[in-house]
């Protein structure tokens, strides 16, 4: 048993995770003139979803009227769910911020949208879209103009707290447990795809900061909510495609070589729910790029371009996979979470995009929040003090010591059964026979001793995100959003409002 813990000290403001959200909020704290370290368990800014994201940046157009829409946009895309004061923000805010993230950022390249004879702002990204070129630069400044201290391969454990007011972080690295201390605590650990088989995600995203928001009774909401991202090909190359190339021509097919989304009127463009929904109906579907523009796919997709022309002739398999979170801990707009001092940003909060996410608009979130709670955790720390309380982590105990035992097999059967009953078409008795998988996981995990600590944690945190996700599912009797549930296939009205988990841990309904 881990009764051994090892003292890293003290920090004004710690951030747990090293992508786009925590480096954004990081580059804002440090600014506030308070003491800021970052703790992540691979890279900083050479990790998470950013680093792989196409680095798209999708904001209302700074016009009243068009801002009402967008939000109309955003809110009917997440079926009516949404934390609004949260989307109220984004919406607002959107435009600036990516504006200032392009101050740190000069590859980010805007786009102009035409209204009424206007030329607005409403989209951004780098060129090529590679989440690299985004993250790269900013990492620079972080480095070259701040003074945020890095831990780099530590994995955040658990949260201290003491009367609900955070004092710091338990950390791992080379199976050993340390402590630090902090002011203020901000959770930006980014989402949890690699509890499917089947995921867009990278392979650090075991959705630890859900687990560590749980396990300490924050509050937290939507976990039934999963996108799945209808736009990737497994053949004859796994690669992300873009939706634009939809636009010039490119078509999605059934294996007999119908168009199947011929029956909706934005076809292949109707939100990613949908298509996703109609893909694994059709259980194969097949990407035809033979009317397509090539120089634009050439201009746009490099990567794609490069394997249609190693290619000609062959089918492309496309099918969806998990690709992001909706759901997560929740935050105010000042981004307060429900524990005193501990804020959070990026993929881990969840109620801004409701049931199903609009593209785009993940990358923004993160410009918007990361800096506001940058700051607020920044002022937080100035006006609060560490607090040198014993630490009393009831996880710690559970933690088993190192032995022999590999643990690739429990993840395999995790991930496996997440996909094949907690995917896009869920009914009650696949969530049941999942559910009854996870607990007996659990149960095996909680005896053997592993070969190495951090596989273990991210697994036991895979396995109670997953119990979330499940649990979630099974308590919301329609279906909504990203999933179909084909015992309550209809969207209901009674079910406008969100599940969440208090800060008893207990599981509510919150009518809108
Ligand atoms: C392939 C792909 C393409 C995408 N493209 C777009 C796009 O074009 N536009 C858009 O808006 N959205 C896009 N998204 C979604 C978007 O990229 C993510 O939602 C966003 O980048 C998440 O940022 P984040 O900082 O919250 O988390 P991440 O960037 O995922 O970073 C999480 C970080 O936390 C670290 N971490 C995790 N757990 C721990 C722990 N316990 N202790 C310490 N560190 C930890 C990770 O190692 C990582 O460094 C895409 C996602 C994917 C997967």
């Amino acid at each position: 048993m881990y009764n051994k813990t090892k003292n890293l000290g003290y920090v004004d403001v710690l951030i747990l995770g090293g992508g786009m959200a925590a480096m954004l909020a990081a580059i804002e704290a440090d600014s506030n003139g308070v003491d800021v370290c970052m703790v992540s368990k691979k890279k900083i800014g050479r990790s998470g979803a950013s680093v792989v994201s196409k680095a798209v940046h999708r904001f209302a157009p700074q016009e009243k009227q068009d801002k009402q829409s967008y939000k109309q946009n955003l809110i009917s895309s997440g079926r009516y769910i949404n934390d609004t004061s949260l989307v109220d923000v984004l919406v607002e805010k959107g435009a600036k911020s990516v504006e200032e993230l392009a101050l740190i950022n000069k590859n980010l390249n805007f786009k102009y949208k035409t209204i009424k004879g206007d030329k607005y702002k409403n989209f951004a990204t780098t060129k090529p879209k590679q989440g690299k070129h985004l993250c790269h630069p900013v990492l620079k400044h972080l480095i070259r103009k701040t003074g945020v201290r890095f831990l780099e391969g530590y994995m955040a454990v658990d949260l201290i707290s003491h009367k609900n007011k955070v004092c710091g972080a338990i950390l791992e690295k080379g199976n050993e447990l340390f402590i630090i201390r902090a002011k203020s605590v901000v959770l930006a650990t980014g989402g949890g795809g690699k509890i499917y088989s089947e995921t867009s995600n990278t392979n650090d995203l075991t959705g630890d900061g859900y687990a560590i928001a749980k396990r300490s009774n924050v509050s937290i909401r939507d976990m039934e909510f999963v996108q799945f991202y209808p736009y990737r090909i497994c053949e004859p190359k796994e690669h992300d495609i873009f939706p634009g190339i939809f636009e010039k021509g490119a078509k999605l097919l059934n294996k007999n070589g119908e168009r199947f989304m011929n029956k909706y009127p934005k076809r292949e463009l109707e939100n990613r729910d949908i298509l996703a929904k109609e893909m694994f109906k059709h259980a194969e579907s097949y990407l035809d790029l033979s009317g397509c523009d090539l120089t634009y796919l050439q201009e746009e997709c490099n990567d794609l371009y490069n394997i249609f022309m190693n290619n000609k002739g062959r089918k492309y398999k496309i099918k969806p996979v998990a690709h992001y979170f909706m759901g997560g801990v929740i935050q105010k707009p000042d981004g307060k979470t429900s524990m005193k001092g501990l804020f959070s940003c990026g993929e881990v909060s969840g109620g801004i995009h409701g049931a199903n996410r609009l593209g785009g608009n993940a990358l923004t979130e993160l410009a918007v929040f990361g800096p506001i709670v940058g700051q607020n955790a920044a002022h937080f720390a100035i006006k609060n003090q560490i607090q040198s309380t014993d630490i009393r982590n009831i996880f710690l105990k559970q933690i088993p010591d190192i032995g022999k035992s590999h643990l690739l097999n429990f993840e395999n059967r995790l991930r496996k059964v997440m996909w094949e009953n907690v995917g896009i078409v869920r009914s009650m008795t696949s969530l049941s026979e999942a559910e009854s998988v996870v607990n007996d996981l659990l149960l095996e995990i909680e005896t053997i001793k592993p070969n190495n600590l951090k596989n273990w944690l991210e697994l036991y945190n895979m396995i109670e995100v997953s119990k979330l996700v499940i649990k979630s599912s099974k308590y919301r009797r329609e279906s909504r959003g990203s999933y179909y549930n084909e015992d309550f296939p209809s969207e209901k009205d009674i079910w406008l409002g969100h599940i969440s988990y208090n800060n008893n841990g207990n599981l509510n309904f919150v009518k809108n």
